[in-house]
Parts: structure tokens; sequence; C-alpha cells
């Protein structure tokens, strides 16, 4: 699945890794009810919950990014290859994920910024690809960057993890995804506000927005014509519309994740702010409306191709 949209003069192009991406509800999200389930499966359709087993149906995208000259690619999805024991979903990757980039028209060496709303594995992954023995980056010629807070906790992470559990594989993530970028290419961090890209009345900047992980980011794009956010996990899952306090599992500051998750669906509710997740199992844009405590998601007008 994949879809272009225009938002003031930047173009965003979806880029699915991988369409479907099953989890058994409570494995996403802990305090999950029978009856959140099913009212998502009411209120998003099928694509949202697998009717045979109930597992919530997510989906890995990477999106594509073009303002005047510059192209900027946000959240390299989970790449290929990559061993993770003790994370098995996103355990040795083998999709044609690059060769469905390349259909975009735009050649990996033509990508001028690479940025990743937080360093879980599934948001850096084709940072970096299997070169013989050795990774490599994907994005010869691309500046990749880091929200500061992010790089320093996954590196303080990654000097002191276990040889197994969740943590260890977070550490092989900075390892085959971060490190060998570090080495190689051209990077740099940046803070809340870090302008990105500009041209015309168009800007697409970095904003804080920590809980998910200490130093998640997400990616604006402002314009008078209307905005968008690019909000990688901020919310995972149509069913924490419907519940807004579901933690889900991988949270590392829940309170915090909730509070991000509430200012940030407000926003895009009072903002007319188009989302776009990470994880969502569809193949368009999402206005929000704020219902009750809750929200309710629409499909963005002109979202599909
Ligand atoms: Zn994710």
């Amino acid at each position: 699945m994949t879809f272009t949209i225009t938002v003031g003069g930047a173009t965003i192009t979806q880029i699915t890794e991988v369409a479907r991406w099953p989890f058994p509800p409570r494995d996403m999200f802990p305090a999950v009810t029978a009856e959140d389930v099913a009212r998502t499966a009411e209120e998003f359709g099928p694509g949202s919950v697998d009717a045979a087993t109930g597992d919530l149906v997510l989906a890995i995208h990477a999106y594509l990014v073009r303002l005047g000259g510059t192209t900027v690619v946000v959240d390299a999805g989970n790449g290929n290859h990559k061993e993770r024991p003790n994370l098995l979903p996103h355990h040795r990757f083998d999709t044609d994920f690059l060769d469905r980039f390349a259909l975009t028209g735009t050649a990996v060496e033509d990508v001028d910024i690479v940025v990743s709303t937080h360093l879980h594995p599934d948001h850096c992954g084709w940072n970096t690809r299997l070169d013989g023995d050795r990774w490599r980056p994907t994005f010869t010629e691309a500046t990749y960057v880091f929200g500061r807070a992010e790089l320093e906790n996954t590196q303080a992470l990654a000097a002191s993890a276990p040889a197994e559990g969740a943590v260890a594989d977070l550490a092989r993530t900075y390892d085959d995804s971060v490190r060998p970028v570090l080495e190689s290419s051209r990077w740099e961090v940046a803070d809340d506000g870090h302008l990105l890209a500009e041209h015309g009345d168009t800007r697409l900047m970095l904003r804080a927005a920590p809980g998910h992980t200490g130093g998640h980011v997400v990616v604006e794009i402002q314009s008078p014509d209307g905005g968008a956010v690019l909000s990688g996990d901020v919310v995972h899952h149509p069913v924490q519309l419907l519940n807004p306090e579901l933690t889900q599992a991988g949270d590392a500051d829940p309170a915090l994740a909730r509070r991000t998750r509430d200012a940030l669906l407000e926003r895009c509710a009072r903002e007319g702010l188009l989302m776009l997740p990470s994880h969502f199992p569809a193949d368009h844009a999402f206005t929000v409306d704020r219902d009750g405590d809750a929200f309710r998601l629409s499909p963005a007008d002109g979202a599909r191709p």
C-alpha cells in the first residue's frame, strides 16, 4: 500500500514495508479489553482487527517527504536481515522494501536527510543494509538526523545492555543500524524546533514528543494551507483513539506517553493537522476529531492515489 499527498509545498509519500503486522491485543496493550477490540473493528473496519485470530493488525510505514529541492526519509522501517532473537516480530525480515522505494522515482542516493522518530528497530532499520558481512548506510549521500536525547539514551542503553532480553535487541539495533551511520555517514543531532527543510512558506520541523521513548520526536509539516504530522509511535493503533488511556507495552514512560498522545491528538483535532502514523493499517492520512474523552479518525480527502 502506498499513497502520496500534498501539504503546502511538500509532497509526502507513504512507503509500506509490511502491510499486515499482527499482534495479540494484550501483547501490544496490556490493559486492552475485548470490548475495546470489538469497538475498534466496528469503528475502523475489519482491516484493523483480524477476524479469525482477534489480533490487532498493525503495519510498518516509512515516509518520503519532498520539499523544494530537499528529499527526506522519515522512519526507515525495520530493515532486512537484522538479528532480533528477543524481539521476534522484528527478526530477520526479508522484504522488497528497497524495490518499492525505487518505485517512488527517488533513488536512495537522492535522499538528503534521514530522520528517525526514535531508535527502536522498526524505525531505523533501513538506515543500513547488509553489504557482504558489513552494515553500511543505505542512503549514501544523506545526512542522518537523530534526536539528541534519543541518541544519548540509546548509546547509554547499548553500553550497559544485558546479553538477553528486549534491551539486548535494542543494543543490537544500535550496533547494526546506528553505529555504522555514526562511523561512515554525515550525521547530526537535533532538538525540539530543529528546521529540517524550508521552501516558500512550507516548513519541515522536528518536535519533541517524549514518552514512548524519552527522546521520541515527530516531524511536522507547517504551511498556511494546512499542516501534517508524521507521528511515529505517539499512537500505535486506532484502538488508542477509542481508549486514549491504553499504554503500549513498549512505552518507556506511560504517563508521559499518555500526555504526549493526548496533546498531539488534541492539536490534530483543533488545528486540522493531518496525522500520518507509523503503524496504522491504512493507505491514507487521517483527520482527527474529538469525541468526548476519545477521538475519531477519518480518511483525509484526496489521500488516495
Ligand atoms: Zn514502532
